[in-house]
């Protein structure tokens, strides 16, 4: 059957004798932090939809912009490694290719090019997954007695750098190779998810199938994390914005202030989506703005409404920047707290 690569059973090793080697590539960053490494990906050809390109600029710049503030390097792949692995499955391969040129990286971060950053402060508290090679938004409940097929998110999600998870990806990978293979597996998937419509195998339900069905082999390394939106549903979140600037405060990650907000369904690079093009552009937009505000405020900015490109003037300039820098600073780590 299908395979990733060639079988490598002894990562953990290679990698920690790499890191003795190279103790000029630590796995850590400032304060003990882990080193992470955020990974998007798009299509090799321009979008079907032009304004598709526009939007996965901004959804580009957006996590960059997050990266930037938080010490996290990133990755944005257009390359299709495995021609088996198009589409949705093209992160197994991908990630499995980073974890080995990336020895020094601890954790690898995968974001759907559609899921944006919508609280720029919040950070995802590292120290609660030292016992987990996997952390994943989702319903324990959902998953194990409802065996609903969106009881998980796969498009945010965290993976270690360990053998446990080049082990995962082999076992998660049979399912995706285009043709026959996937197909007959989205007959398997709808057959035993809840809820899940017909057609071919996706990344998301394979994986769910995978945990429940090898539930002890897995489980006890899979953080399945709901305290905040590691990944939120655009549709619940992008109508609250405005709400949630008057109440509320970045920082908190959760219904207040969304970590992250996912389009999923939406498909304004493609021709078919779930919901109408025009509404999943106007609500991209929004969330866009409503994170791009929360950087252009360190630099005196914001947008004049969270549907405008348009930006206005928050602060009158000053001969003085850095004392108006120092109070910004202390704001954002009071907010942040
Ligand atoms: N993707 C990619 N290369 C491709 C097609 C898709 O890297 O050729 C990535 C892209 O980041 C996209 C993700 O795969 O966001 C998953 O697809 P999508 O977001 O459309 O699925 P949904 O979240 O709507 O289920
Ligand atoms: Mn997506």
């Amino acid at each position: 059957s299908y395979r990733l690569g060639p079988k490598i059973s002894d990562w953990d090793q290679q990698r920690e004798q790499w890191l003795r080697q190279n103790p000029g590539f630590p796995s850590q960053i400032a304060a003990g932090k882990p080193k992470i490494l955020l990974v998007t990906g798009s299509p090799p050809n321009p979008c079907d939809n032009p304004i598709g390109d526009h939007y996965l600029l901004k959804a580009t710049k957006n996590k960059i912009d997050y990266c930037r503030i938080h010490g996290i390097e990133i990755v944005h792949n257009m390359a299709h490694l495995d021609h088996e692995l198009a589409g949705y499955w093209a992160k197994l391969p991908l990630l499995r290719r980073l974890m080995l040129s990336h020895p020094e990286v601890e954790w690898i971060w995968w974001m759907d090019s559609d899921a944006l950053f919508t609280d720029m402060a919040f950070e995802v508290p590292m120290n609660n997954y030292k016992g987990y090679n996997l952390v994943i938004h989702g319903y324990p409940d959902l998953l194990f007695d409802q065996h609903s097929w969106i009881a998980l998110n796969t498009g945010s999600f965290l993976l270690r750098n360990c053998q446990w998870s080049l082990d995962l990806l082999d076992a998660w990978a049979p399912m995706g190779p285009k043709g026959p293979v996937r197909e007959e597996a989205g007959r398997i998937l709808t057959a035993n998810l809840k809820g899940r419509p017909d057609f071919e195998a996706d990344d998301q339900s394979a994986l769910i199938y995978l945990l429940l069905s090898q539930q002890v082999k897995w489980g006890n390394k899979v953080y399945v994390e709901n305290s905040y939106y590691l990944h939120g549903f655009w549709t619940g979140l992008v109508d609250k914005y405005e709400e949630m600037m008057e109440k509320h405060h970045p920082g908190l990650g959760d219904e207040r202030w969304p970590f992250v907000t996912h389009f999923v369904g939406c498909k304004p690079c493609g021709s078919y989506g779930d919901y109408p093009v025009e509404r999943c552009l106007s609500s991209m937009e929004r969330a866009f703005s409503f994170a791009d505000n929360q950087v252009l405020r360190i630099y005196g900015f914001a947008h004049k409404s969270l549907s405008s490109p348009k930006i206005k003037r928050i602060r009158n300039q000053t001969t003085t920047p850095l004392e108006i820098m120092e109070h910004i600073h202390l704001q954002d780590r009071i907010i942040s707290s």
